[in-house]
């Protein structure tokens, strides 16, 4: 049995979480590859190191000077050095970074640096092998991700290591300049080893027991999911339910690897099972509710639309040319609506509108702004007959007018637009429907 463990920045952000850490590391032998993040928040107003990294670079940039405020980071280290009571240094590492600031070796080294020196303190505490990302993780030349090279560069390099710290967010171009992720990217990092050593499991440690059912801020203390799949993920991700970072899902999606995110500070607690597929039902028909404001509905209408051949691919190239991508077109015979973020939109409003008119000579167009989409996901709906019943039925007992109703053909979610002042109470009511009276 092989994992590989990834611990989030507040499962670091101190000598007391590494000592949490490194118990659940030493309690499970199989933990053998670990991919730390850097320390992030001690309490709610203190700052992640990542983002010191990149203030003080950027103060680097102006070419002022920024000791005091790399001393700061240094401090964070040492704090957590002399907490574990580790005899380890960090002043060389610190020299060559401040070499590397004055040279202006780029915001993504200085980023970078957060997970690389907590990957050294990691890999001293543990007595595991230490690799640099930068050595093993790659980038192409236009800054995309190279899968292929790395997973063959990793394999290899991973393969007769028995323990490993490999540390996140971060990895190279063919020319060893460094690069990192997009923010939160230690994830992709764990995904990525995970691939590359065939693990078992990748458990992804964080602060939370879990993915919620529903947003914890609208509703109170929301159940966690036990499991769910890929797909399930994607679609509550895509509509706002943050966890994990989207892009980790891609490399063990196609290797069959099952995520489990737990909770450093409740190890006990089972967290959230995330797999390919399984043949265990959700305990409440639907698996988790997510949703986000901020949407505009351009609604279309056209006698006989329904027999004009093209009429929506013209619509949606008014879109496409200004650069705008549109989430949900539900259509009815001589109607079509088209909603877009409405931020993505305002600005060019205009121009979409008169490309609409010139391409499709529309009888009308009326534009309703300020919409909240709520998507309602569940590979139980498919088995259970229903659900939309019961969301409707929910929806009119709290008086929320439903604007839109879109049920993709998978029937893993349907997603329903209300106005922007219906959109907690609309989650609320079905989130009770669901979860608290258990229908
Ligand atoms: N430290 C990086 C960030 O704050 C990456 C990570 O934690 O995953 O975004």
């Amino acid at each position: 049995m092989k994992k590989v463990v990834k611990f989030g920045g507040s499962s670091l952000a101190s000598a007391q979480q590494f000592k949490k850490v490194g118990d659940i590391i030493r309690s499970d032998e199989s933990r053998k590859f670990v991919v730390p993040s850097a320390p992030g928040k001690r309490f709610d107003s203190d700052t992640k190191v990542t983002d010191m990294l990149y203030q003080c670079y950027a103060v680097a940039q102006e070419g002022k000077k920024f000791d005091d405020l790399l001393k700061k980071i240094k401090e964070r280290y040492d704090e957590i050095i002399s907490g574990l009571g580790l005899s380890l240094s960090l002043e060389e590492e610190f020299k060559v970074i401040k070499e590397q600031f004055k040279a202006k070796a780029g915001s993504d080294y200085a980023a970078s640096r957060g997970e690389y020196l907590n990957g050294i303190i990691m890999a001293n505490y543990l007595g595991y092998e230490f690799i640099d990302s930068a050595t093993v993780i790659f980038f192409k030349e236009d800054g995309s991700f190279d899968a292929d090279k790395t997973n063959q560069v990793l394999g290899k390099r991973l393969e007769n290591v028995e323990r490993a710290v490999v540390p996140g967010f971060y990895g190279a171009y063919e020319n060893g300049v460094v690069k990192t992720f997009s923010r939160g990217g230690s994830d992709v990092t764990g995904s990525i080893v995970a691939k590359a050593v065939q693990a078992d499991l990748y458990e992804n440690w964080t602060d939370v027991s879990g993915f919620l059912v529903a947003d914890p801020r609208i509703i109170d203390k929301p159940e966690v999911i036990q499991t769910i799949t890929y797909k399930e993920l994607r679609e509550l991700s895509y509509m706002g339910a943050t966890v994990l970072h989207e892009d980790a899902i891609f490399p063990v999606r196609k290797e069959g690897i099952p995520i489990n995110i737990k909770n450093t500070n409740a190890p006990e607690d089972p967290g959230t099972m995330i797999v390919e597929s399984t043949c265990k039902l959700p305990k409440y028909t639907i698996t988790g509710i997510a949703g986000k404001k901020g949407f505009v509905s351009v609604n279309i209408e056209k006698d006989m639309m329904n027999s004009e051949i093209g009429f929506g691919r013209r619509v949606l190239q008014s879109f496409e040319d200004h650069g705008i991508s549109f989430e949900h077109v539900p259509s009815g015979i001589d109607t079509m609506t088209v909603f877009v973020h409405q931020e993505e939109f305002e600005g060019k409003e205009q121009q979409v509108l008169a490309e609409i008119h010139r391409l499709t000579q529309p009888d009308s167009i009326d534009i309703e702004p300020n919409l909240g989409l709520i998507a309602v996901v569940g590979r139980g709906m498919k088995s259970n007959r229903g659900t939309a019943a019961r969301i409707f039925a929910a929806l009119a007992h709290v008086n929320v007018n439903v604007k839109m109703i879109d049920q993709g053909s998978s029937e893993l979610n349907i997603i329903i637009g209300v106005d922007n002042r219906d959109f907690e109470t609309a989650i609320k009511a079905i989130y009770d429907i669901f979860v608290t009276v258990q229908l």
